[in-house]
């Protein structure tokens, strides 16, 4: 199970890529749409299809149930 670096959603390997960059790092998208737009400098939490915008905005209207720590 990968998480996709950019929107946040999980999906199962053969799908998606995964890169590495030069400094190490590793990213895994679902989706070349996600690539791009981490491309792109999108922030992905003002991007509405992300799981990281619903997310945040699920925080928004419920701040109390967002609390786990
Ligand atoms: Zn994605």
């Amino acid at each position: 199970m990968a998480k996709c670096t950019f929107c946040g959603r999980e999906y199962e390997a053969p799908y998606g890529l995964t890169e590495f960059d030069t400094t190490g790092h590793t990213r895994h998208y679902c989706s070349s749409k996600c690539r791009k737009n981490f491309k792109m400098r999108r922030e992905s939490d003002k991007v509405k299809w992300t799981s990281i915008y619903h997310e945040k905005k699920k925080a928004e209207k419920h701040p109390k149930e967002h609390v786990k720590k």
